[in-house]
């Protein structure tokens, strides 16, 4: 690899212990300080120097979207809780107490989105795999155990609850070796997903760990591997100037080079995070391995809810090489109420930038929302005989049958997830509902452990 002038900056770190030690810090009133405590008790935060000096504008805060991306605000909570935790914060409390109201409150805020019944985690000969997920035919998630972290947390991560320090980790593997009996014995997967966290928080060596074993196995049916990461834009110099990054390089190479589709799966919410020379350098990198970048993010209130953030968006992806992918709905999870968008507006802005961008952005799909009977994109709003509907339509589903089935829901202008929709033309259920429950009866029997992803 060619020589860089670009050093590596030092990484650091900041959550709520030592955020004075921030950049941008003397941008903050003491309200602001006083919040940032107060909202990180109940959600993890984190976020590193490269974002608090390259990617925050600090003139502009609190409406700047990656201030509001990486650091807790105080609408994150409600009032009520919000003086809760603040009032125990300011008399002192004992931390017991103090820790007793935060998992209150943490626990009425959805924790685990998406059916916490046991639909997704699969068994070999009896046995469950931990760090597995089967929710969609052709594709497994693997959750490694060294890559439960991120570079920085995102405010609206709908992961949160498997960043708490007290919280046990739920889904991860050691090693893969379940994985390579399960894909040994699934020739119907044909994708493999690295999951997290962020799996690139791990150095090239730990990756290879998890890897190899599958590349050896050389499972005849897999095509595609695909590794979820928001590292392109949190630390991008995971893939220029880190000491693994060329290591890292020679791994992907090796995986295009056995014949596979590699497929990076970048998290985007902004334009912004595309600007620095040295993204458009780590993107460059990746490309002359032979892998794929595709892209995808959530459409979240305060950081990315308009058209024309979208419309950049996607035109800079275009323009640098990257293959958009997805537009999420926020799922209803955590501070859900702060940065969630209704469907309708989720759809307007989806629809007003797609149609003002090339065709070849126009790969994207969405607003999706992943939710427990699969993932169901608006496709319009339509009046069909006198009623204002939602045409819909499974992009993935828990039974590959409903894929690609128009359904119909009751237009709603409130309306933000599937489940705050209802059937359209007076329908009791929609279509697939008899058959969720009889999904969700038989997993009963099983465990009771579950967690969506998107990648
Ligand atoms: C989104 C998702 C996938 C991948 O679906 P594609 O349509 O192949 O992108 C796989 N498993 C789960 C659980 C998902 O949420
Ligand atoms: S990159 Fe993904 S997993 Fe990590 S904090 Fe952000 S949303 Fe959560």
């Amino acid at each position: 690899m060619s020589q860089h002038t670009t050093q590596t900056p030092r990484f650091r770190a900041f959550d709520e212990r030592n955020f004075e030690q921030l950049s941008g810090f003397s941008n903050l009133n003491a309200d602001d300080r006083f919040a940032i405590q107060v909202v990180s008790r109940v959600f993890p935060f984190r976020v590193n120097s490269y974002i608090a000096d390259e990617l925050i504008d600090w003139s502009h805060i609190p409406n700047d979207p990656m201030y509001q991306l990486t650091v807790p605000q105080p609408g994150m909570l409600s009032t009520e809780d919000f003086d809760k935790v603040a009032d125990l914060l300011r008399q002192d409390a004992p931390p017991e107490t103090l820790a007793s109201t935060v998992l209150a409150i943490r626990t009425n805020l959805n924790p685990h989105p998406a059916g916490q019944v046991s639909l997704n985690v699969p068994q070999l000969s009896g046995d469950r795999l931990p760090g597995l997920q089967h929710k969609y035919r052709e594709t497994v998630l693997f959750f490694p155990q060294a890559g439960q972290t991120c570079h920085a947390y995102c405010t609206f991560c709908f992961r949160w609850p498997q960043f708490l320090t007290d919280s046990e980790v739920r889904f991860s593997a050691p090693d893969s070796e379940g994985l390579v009996r399960y894909l040994g014995q699934h020739p119907e997967v044909t994708d493999l997903l690295f999951t997290g966290g962020d799996p690139l928080i791990m150095n090239a060596r730990l990756f290879e760990r998890y890897l190899n074993p599958v590349l050896n196995a050389d499972p005849p049916m897999l095509e595609t591997i695909r590794i979820g990461t928001k590292a392109l834009s949190y630390w991008p110099y995971r893939f220029v100037t880190d000491p693994d990054a060329d290591e890292l390089l020679r791994l992907m190479e090796r995986v295009v080079a056995g014949g596979r589709h590699l497929a990076i799966m970048a998290h985007f919410n902004h334009p912004r995070e595309m600007a620095p020379p040295i993204v458009q350098e780590a993107i460059a990198r990746i490309r002359n391995t032979g892998a794929q970048i595709r892209t995808q993010s959530p459409l979240v209130r305060h950081i990315n809810d308009s058209t024309e953030v979208w419309r950049e968006l996607w035109r800079k992806q275009v323009n640098l090489g990257l293959v958009p992918y997805y537009m999420f709905v926020e799922r209803d999870t955590g501070a859900s109420q702060y940065f969630r968008v209704p469907l309708a507006r989720a759809w307007d802005i989806y629809r007003g930038a797609i149609t003002s961008i090339s065709g070849l952005g126009r790969t994207a799909r969405g607003p999706s929302m992943s939710a427990n009977p699969g993932k169901v994109e608006i496709q319009g709003i339509a009046w069909i005989n006198g009623e204002k509907v939602f045409a819909l339509r499974f992009i993935q589903g828990r039974n590959p049958d409903w894929v690609q089935r128009p359904f119909f829901a009751k237009y709603d202008p409130e309306a933000a997830w599937l489940t705050e929709l209802k059937p359209a033309f007076g329908e009791k259920e929609f279509f697939f509902e008899q058959e969720m429950r009889e999904i969700a009866a038989q997993a009963e029997h099983q465990y009771d452990e579950d967690e969506e992803e998107d990648q």
